[in-house]
């Protein structure tokens, strides 16, 4: 491996910028040819692939977002999309490329792998903390401080109205997010994709924090949660209990903003991890971080696998909320 390029693929998350530098300054220190492929797969079919030197990628480990933009690309799907990417691989001598995204972008680039002789290595990079092979994705960490910040302001004036506060976030049909911005923002309670809750419950849960003269409380939404949103739920909410309620959906200024000390370091490890996995001859694997140890995992697995969500984090939500 001589030649490697590194794109950005599926939903932009801050520390990515942090991890194509990463990738780009180990790759020359290593003595190899750097790349940049812009907008994800589509830029691969296009031919958008520029050289990247050791100043290419300086004044970015802070920046959100991801210089070599992102997109989403339907004609990678198909067989001729991919032949286009590979010869315009072919054309630069491009040997080894460096996948920063999701599991979408993991199939892309293993399905890529299968049919050419191209060795890919992915790097989660994604807010929603939902792939399998790494207790932490790139963004993740950020992406809670926003929401907590967030939580903490909406708190101020939950507590002075005496409101009922229902905050969503995303995650997609993930409960990460939720779960940890609930826990580091003090929520009252958490709907999540992973564990159901009955309306029943959840006012229940309301009226005995009444009982307790709690007078604001945040209930912390996941946007892929199954009672329909923080919206849907908040209208079932009213109609059985006579509370001042309000929602706010937090959207998507979760995915943007400088990232945190952890992504950046995060970014960092990962992208010299993957980057060293290439020139070693690793192919179709995904490099992750456990128990704050670099760990390849096989994109196969990290595809197939979904993480499990640790009971014990929604416990103490519930045990925090007394
Ligand atoms: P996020 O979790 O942030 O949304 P993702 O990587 O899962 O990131 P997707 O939109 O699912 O995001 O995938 C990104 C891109 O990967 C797609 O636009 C497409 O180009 C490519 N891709 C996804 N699935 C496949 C597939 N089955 N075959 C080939 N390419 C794919």
């Amino acid at each position: 491996i001589e030649r490697i390029a590194v794109l950005t693929s599926g939903g932009d998350a801050p520390g990515m910028n942090a991890c194509i530098r990463s990738v780009v300054r180990t790759g020359i220190y290593h003595g190899a040819q750097m790349f940049g492929v812009m907008q994800g797969y589509q830029g691969l079919i296009n031919d958008e692939i520029i050289p990247l030197n050791s100043k290419s990628v300086s004044n970015i480990v802070q920046r959100g977002g991801t210089i070599l933009k992102t997109a989403r690309c339907l004609e990678f799907k198909t067989p001729e999309g991919r032949k286009k990417a590979y010869d315009n691989l072919v054309k630069h001598e491009i040997d080894g490329l460096v996948v920063i995204g999701g599991d979408g972008s993991f199939t892309g680039a293993e399905i890529l792998s299968r049919e050419y002789d191209i060795k890919v290595i992915g790097v989660p990079g994604t807010i929603d903390n939902d792939l399998f092979g790494t207790d932490f994705t790139i963004g993740f960490d950020t992406a809670n401080n926003t929401v907590i910040e967030a939580i903490d302001k909406i708190r101020d004036t939950a507590a002075s109205h005496d409101r009922l506060f229902f905050v969503e976030v995303m995650g997609r049909d993930a409960g990460y997010i939720a779960l940890w911005s609930a826990i580091g923002g003090g929520a009252e309670a958490v709907l999540i994709p992973e564990k159901e809750t009955s309306v029943d419950d959840l006012v229940d849960k309301l009226m005995v924090d009444l009982g307790n003269l709690k007078t604001s409380s945040i209930v912390v939404v996941a946007e892929g949660e199954h009672g329909g949103g923080a919206m849907a739920i908040a209208e079932k909410v009213k109609e059985r209990f006579n509370y001042d309620t309000k929602v706010s959906i937090l959207g998507h200024f979760q995915r943007g903003g400088s990232p945190t000390s952890f992504d950046r370091v995060l970014a960092s490890r990962l992208g010299q991890a993957a980057v060293e996995a290439l020139l070693k001859g690793h192919n179709r694997k995904m490099a992750g971080m456990i128990s704050n140890h670099v760990a390849l995992t096989s994109i196969d697995l990290a595809i197939k696998n979904k993480t499990e969500m640790d009971e014990t984090l929604i416990e103490l939500v519930n045990i925090l909320a007394i």
